[in-house]
Parts: structure tokens; sequence; C-alpha cells
């Protein structure tokens, strides 16, 4: 493998330079590389995937921002891993197709490309015995109530692993190997000859006479600076932004949307969602735009969590085995944003606030149904999962991704042109696809 850490890269002229090896940056690399161009990968975190800490609560210290301490000033926390993968080496790995909207409402038509990855790395439910019983409890609750829940799809193959046994505690990093991770394309492109400098921060795209012409930044602590012929920004929805800021695009970064996240906890008498695979069963309600699936927080994390809304909720730690989970992801509008000096500002407006509690009744209705203990059911503090649209197709984004800078392209959840309202990454997969062909066919 090439990927080095933190030293200058071996070429100062590229013709690629990607910033970022989430899924974006990760499947752009490969497929990049696999035709024979010449790619240079730079990632600001490092590879963490074989040290001991990966996939434990003290990773998610190490190498996520701020100690996942990072939340907007309206008090949204969001998770942001830092590291070779980007988010995927600790999502929950959903697998949701992209939204129809995209191609009514934008005319971009990533069909293909995400039937190609869905058959790639076989995209499919987990099996039914292992959607966890009392996951498929909320379902069948849910069922009976008149609300029909899919098993959801999975970036998730059991076989791969010698011991299956995800848990939420598989949201700090998956260390039984089942759950695919960008960074295993990131060891593609390699192996097909990319270049991969992780340590490597990008702090602004060159851009002169219109024209993206390199960039620069720090690496191991010295300066970095690259010229390139094209450089696609795929360092994620707060990342991006960021960038583009610093090279002068001062529009990047107004307005944002995050697919605002709360669970709704109930307790039942037997095991709880906590100690099964996350968001195993999901239900969409596009009307009212929002997403439900099943989801309890990895265990130490729930009382820290819940300390915010008092010492009962953070107490009910006791009975965390027990916790019925129910995750609802709300589609936002865009509005705060992303902005210079490190401000993250995500409010919440009325007609959100409204939705959100009609989705809160209707988890409920469910919860109750499963047996939950109609007494005492609660939702969490807000967060952000899905920092997403900074960048925006239709604003600062041409349909094939390019910004007003020829050569300059940015491809992650920040090019979103409004909230997806579902699991992110088969689309930005397949974003990405569809860019590495219009790049290899100009
Ligand atoms: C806990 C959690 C669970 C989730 N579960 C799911 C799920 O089940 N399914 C799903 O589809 N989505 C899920 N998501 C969301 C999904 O993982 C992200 O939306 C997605 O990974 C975003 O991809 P990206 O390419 O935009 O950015 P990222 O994955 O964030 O990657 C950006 C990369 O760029 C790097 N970078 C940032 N700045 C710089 C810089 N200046 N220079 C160099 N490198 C830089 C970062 O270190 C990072 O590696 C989850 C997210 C979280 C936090």
């Amino acid at each position: 493998m090439r990927g080095r850490q933190g030293a200058m890269a071996t070429q100062t002229r590229r013709e690629f330079v990607i910033v970022g090896s989430g899924p974006g940056g990760a499947t752009l690399a490969r497929e990049l590389a696999r035709a024979g161009r010449d790619v240079l990968l730079l990632e600001r975190g490092e590879d963490h995937r074989r040290r001991p800490w990966y996939g434990t609560y003290l990773g998610a210290l190490v190498y996520c921002d701020r100690m996942s301490l990072l939340f907007t000033e309206e008090g949204l926390n969001i998770v942001r891993p830092l590291m070779l993968g980007g988010a995927t080496s600790m999502f929950c790995g959903c697998a949701a197709p992209p939204p129809d909207w995209l191609k009514g409402r934008y005319g971009i038509d990533i069909d293909d490309d995400v039937a190609r990855a869905v058959d790639e790395l076989e995209i499919r439910p987990l099996p039914p015995e292992l959607r966890g019983r009392a996951s498929t409890r909320v379902a069948e609750a849910a069922g009976s109530l008149g609300w029909e829940w899919f098993p959801q799809p999975k970036f998730m193959t059991p076989e791969r692993s010698t011991e299956f046994r995800c848990t939420a505690s598989c949201m700090l990093g998956c260390r039984c190997g089942a759950k695919w991770n960008a960074a295993e394309w990131v060891d593609e492109a390699v192996a097909c000859g990319a270049e991969l400098l992780t340590g490597a921060r990008v702090s602004r795209v060159l851009v002169e006479g219109g024209r993206a012409r390199g960039v620069e930044g720090t690496a191991g602590g010295a300066p970095l600076s690259v010229e390139a012929e094209n450089v696609i920004l795929c360092a994620g929805g707060i990342g991006t932004p960021r960038i583009m800021q610093a090279s002068g695009f001062d529009e990047a970064g107004a307005g944002m949307a995050m697919d605002t996240t709360v669970m709704v906890y109930g307790f039942v008498d037997g095991p709880g969602t906590g100690a099964e695979p996350p968001m195993t069963w999901s239900w969409e309600n596009a009307e009212d735009g929002y997403m439900l699936s099943t989801l309890t927080d990895p265990w130490l994390l729930y009382p820290l969590i819940n300390a915010r809304l008092g010492l009962r909720h953070a107490l009910s730690w006791y009975d965390w085995h027990n916790v019925m989970g129910i995750m609802i992801k709300l589609k936002d509008d865009v509005s705060g944003g992303v902005f210079p000096g490190g401000r993250i500002s995500k409010p919440m407006n009325p007609r959100e606030r409204r939705r959100q509690t009609a989705a809160m009744d209707v988890c409920r209705r469910i919860l109750v149904e499963a047996g939950a203990d109609p007494g005492f059911i609660f939702m969490t503090p807000q967060r952000g999962t899905h920092p997403s649209a900074t960048v925006r197709i239709g604003t600062m984004l041409d349909d094939d991704l390019q910004s007003e800078a020829r050569g300059l392209y940015a491809c992650d959840a920040s090019v979103f042109p409004e909230a997806l309202d579902r699991p992110t990454v088969l689309t930005i997969i397949g974003l990405a696809m569809r860019l590495a062909r219009h790049l290899l066919s100009g």
C-alpha cells in the first residue's frame, strides 16, 4: 500500500487531487485509479482500522472532531469522524436508495451507478434471524397499527465476519468486519496506483484565471502545496464549504441540511434494541418528510446524551438492556450554515417542530403497541448526523458537480440540493461514480 502518513507527496503536479476519503472521495479515487489515471488522495485523518481503540468509546474520542463534542450553536450534537473512510467508519451501514426527487426535480440520474454498487457490495437486508428480536417486535407493532415497515438494506455482509456481533456499539466502528467501510475502496485505489497521504489537511484551493490550479494545506505539520489539473473536494458537509470559503467562494456554507435526528425511547420487560444491529427495520413517511428506524444509543453514550434531559432520564441507563428505541430522521429545510471562524448553526423552525412532534406521536403509539410502559416514553436531545447541502447543486455547482472555477468539483454530502431525509452513503457513491464517468469521458 502506498498510503503514507504526513509525508510530502511524491510529485508536486497531479492530474486529480481528491480531498477527503469518505464515500465520495474513496469512490472517485478507486474509479479514476482503476482507469489508470494519476490520483493523489489527501485525507486529514489517519487510518485507525487496525488500532486497538478502533470501534471503542476511546476511539470515538480519538477520531471524531472535538472528541465527539462538536455542537451547533443551537446545541445539536454532530458526530464527525475525521479518519480514513470518513463517517462510514462509524455509520450504521444502512444503504437507502437515492430519493426519487433527485432525478425528478434536478434531472440527476444515478440509478445505474447505484445498481452497480448494490450488486458489487451485495447490499441487502440482514437475514431475518439477524434483524433482532426487539427490532422485529417494533416493526410488527407498527405493522399492526397500519404502518408497514421494511427491512433496511445494509452495507453488511455477515459472512465476512468470523463472529457477527453487531450491536449499538457498532456505531463506534465495526470490530467484527461485517460492515463495509469506504476505506476499503481507498485500499483498492491504492492497489491500482493512487497515492494516499493521510494526516494531510487541505486549507484552500488555488484558483487562478477562473481555474483550479492546485491545493495548499499541511501534511504532518509541514506545509503542503500540490499543483493539480483537477481538484475534487470530498471533505464532507462541513469540511468542503470551509475549504471553499478559504478559496474565495463566499457563498459556500450559507445554509445547510442536517436530517435532524432524535431517538424515542420506551422500556419493555424483555430485551431491548441496544444489543441488536442498529437500523434493521425502517419506515418512510414521504408525505410528512421523516424516516423512522430501530435504534438505541450505545451503552456508555446513553446516559451522557440523556443527562441533558435531567436526572431521571440519565438514570434510566440502569434499564438500558430493556430500552426499545426508534430513531426519527426529519427532512429539514436548508437553514443556518457553516460560517468562517468555526461557527455552525442549524435552527429548527416551527414547521419542522410540528412534524417532529407528529413523528414522536407515531413512535409513542408503536412503542406502546410493542409493550413499552406508556408512563415513561421520551425523546432525546436533537442531533445532526448528516451535515449536508452546504455547497449545493444548482446554487454553487452545475449538474456535473463543477464549481464556477473550471476543474474544481465537489462530491460528498455538501452537494445535496436539499436534505436527503434518508441514509446518504449510497447516494454519494452513485454521485461519485457518475462524476468519475464524466471526468473519464472528458
Ligand atoms: C453515527 C453515524 C451513523 C450514520 N449511519 C449512516 C447509515 O447507516 N447509512 C448512511 O448512508 N449514512 C449514515 N451516516 C451518514 C454518512 O456516514 C455520512 O453522511 C457520509 O459518510 C458523508 O460522506 P462524505 O463523503 O460527505 O463525508 P465524510 O464521510 O465525512 O468524509 C469526509 C472526509 O474528509 C476528510 N476531511 C475533512 N476535511 C478535510 C481537509 N480539510 N483536508 C483533508 N481531508 C479532510 C475527513 O477526515 C473525512 O474522512 C451516519 C453518520 C454518522 C455520524
